[in-house]
């Protein structure tokens, strides 16, 4: 992964390429990773940085969605349970098998979800996570010490994946990059071209860096712009109907003290009849999510009063300490591209499957479905896209292929277990150079030489790429961020050669964005 070299493959190719993707958040590098391992010339372009949209936003959960099972989408669940074996299969290093436990307070709860999650757990067949089962009040207590024992029975447990989607996103992009595709970050598309017959044969877009206006010839152009792939349609279509109805969910983020042992709390029916979780994350506690719907998708989601404000009452009332706003480190916002459904309004009840719509300009748009599913949505993108093409018909070979850095045991590794692979690489420019090895600050465990990995081998650009998605700093302690971003600066400018006025600006830069973290 290395930006000037993609820059100038796409600059040096004068045939089209066989797919070009709009769009880096996990639907798009899925459908690149796929397209290039069956031996497709790929192009993905993104606007910002890989993961910059929702894909870096989500729960953090590799699951079979159990609110779907409650809805009945059997169908969805098992799919979603078969990739995320998969997904264990192919990134072991990042997939973490993880305990969650459904409290009960009222009597029939125990044998209400004690028999649900028996069935999710026979639904996933061989790809099972564990056994679920029913808990003593003394049990539960003991995974999660930290609940609420006024009026608590017992609980049950069940097991789901856990993960870091921003590493997942990076490690796709350079899975996707090994099998030859091309992939830019701070690209954005700004209009399509079409041939003498109407139909969609290539991009206009920008280099942001060098300002170049790019011009790329595509057989197929694949839009994966997630909750902006409209706007794409609309460059070829301006009244086409849009297919997207925009919901933000935020999370907030605490201390581990909230949440201390190794399991998550999973409240199935919350006082507005959705599901929340609180999920230790990285040493930190995640509680979320909301679902409200939104005007229109922003690439920098706010949080609604109202929403913070209900994650921090649902919380109080499962955890014996209730958590106040000066407790929140950081609040993080995602917008989900729900796919409409006709004109309903609860966009808790619109579908969470994939959709895959071809417009008459012939531009195939794929939206929706979960990070979970991405490599099933890309396969199932990749066959249409192909045959839309007419390219050769090649079989799609993900199921059974690493994801960049599967490590089968990343024990030994430490701090740096979530590279997989790549941590001895990490470990030697912290050998080679020790000041690399020292903390950026005391409340995270990211070292200098990340900051340099980052930089140097996964295409990171600016202070927020490395704060907010190549390590997780911002989105775990906003304030920690902040105070880190000079020596990030420092550390990139030496990397990329850059001056005082650069670094200045990305500080300042980060600290405006920074500030929509913090409550
Ligand atoms: C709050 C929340 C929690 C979630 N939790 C989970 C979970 O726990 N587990 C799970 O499986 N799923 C979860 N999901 C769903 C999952 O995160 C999404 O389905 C997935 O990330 C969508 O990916 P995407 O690539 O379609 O969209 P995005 O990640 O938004 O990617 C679209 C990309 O297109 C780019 N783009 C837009 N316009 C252009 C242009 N003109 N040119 C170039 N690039 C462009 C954007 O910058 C963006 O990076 C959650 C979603 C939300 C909102």
């Amino acid at each position: 992964m290395h930006r000037p070299e993609m820059a100038s493959r796409v600059r040096a190719r004068t045939e089209p390429w066989d797919m070009l993707i709009v769009g880096g958040g996990a639907t798009g590098v899925g459908v690149a990773v796929d397209a290039a391992s069956r031996g497709y010339a790929v192009l993905l372009l993104e606007q910002h940085d890989f993961g910059k949209g929702t894909s870096s936003r989500s729960t953090k959960l590799v699951h079979g969605g159990v609110r779907y099972l409650e809805q009945g989408n059997i169908s969805l669940v098992m799919e979603a349970l078969k990739e995320r074996g998969l997904l264990r299969q192919n990134a072991p290093h990042l997939v973490r098998d993880l305990a969650f436990v459904v409290p009960n307070y009222d009597w029939w709860e125990a044998p209400f979800y004690g028999l649900g999650l028996k069935v999710y757990n026979l639904l996933s067949g061989k790809y099972g996570f564990g056994a679920s089962r029913i808990l003593s009040r003394e049990k539960t207590l003991e995974l999660l010490p930290t609940l609420n024992t006024a009026g608590l029975r017992g609980g049950v447990v069940y097991y789901d994946g856990q993960f870091d989607d921003a590493r997942l996103l990076i490690n796709l992009v350079a899975t996707a990059a090994a099998q030859g595709a091309t992939l830019l970050n701070y690209a954005p598309v700004t209009g399509l071209t079409r041939d003498a017959e109407g139909f969609v044969d290539g991009v206009l877009a920008r280099d942001l860096e060098s300002g170049e206006a790019l011009r790329c010839g595509a057989r197929v152009v694949v839009n994966a712009a997630g909750p902006f792939c409209d706007a794409v349609r609309r460059m070829a279509e301006p009244d086409a109907t849009p297919m997207i109805a925009p919901s933000q969910g935020i999370h907030l983020v605490f201390d581990r003290t909230f949440l201390p042992g190794d399991s998550a709390i999973m409240v199935p029916r919350t006082s507005d009849g959705r599901v929340l979780f609180a999920i230790p994350w990285h040493g930190h506690t995640l509680v979320g999510t909301t679902d409200t719907p939104i005007p229109t998708a922003t690439l920098e989601p706010r949080p609604l009063a109202d929403e913070i404000q209900f994650i921090l009452d649902t919380a109080a009332e499962y955890l014996d300490r209730r958590p106040t706003r000066a407790d929140v480190l950081s609040v993080f916002v995602g917008v989900r591209p729900l796919v409409k459904t006709g004109n309903g309004g609860n966009t808790a009840a619109l579908s969470r499957d994939h959709t895959i719509h071809i417009d008459q300009s012939g531009l195939l748009t794929i939206a929706g479905g979960k990070w979970t599913t991405y490599r099933n949505m890309a396969e199932d993108c990749v066959n249409q896209a192909a045959t839309l093409a007419r390219l050769p018909d090649r079989p799609c070979l993900t199921r059974t292929l690493p994801v960049h850095g599967a490590h089968p045991d990343t024990a030994q590794l430490g701090p740096l277990a979530i590279y997989g692979s790549d941590a001895p690489a990490i470990q030697e420019l912290m050998r080679k150079d020790p000041e690399l090895a020292v903390r950026l600050h005391p409340a995270l465990p990211y070292t200098g030489a990340e900051v340099v990995w980052a930089t140097r081998v996964e295409m990171a650009r600016t202070v927020e790429d490395v704060l907010a998605r190549r390590t997780r700093a911002l989105f775990l302690n906003a304030r920690a961020a902040l105070a880190m971003a000079p020596r990030v600066a420092e550390l990139m400018a030496r990397e990329l050669g850059r001056d005082d006025a650069w670094r200045a600006s990305q500080v300042a830069e980060f600290s405006e964005q920074a500030k929509g973290y913090l409550l």
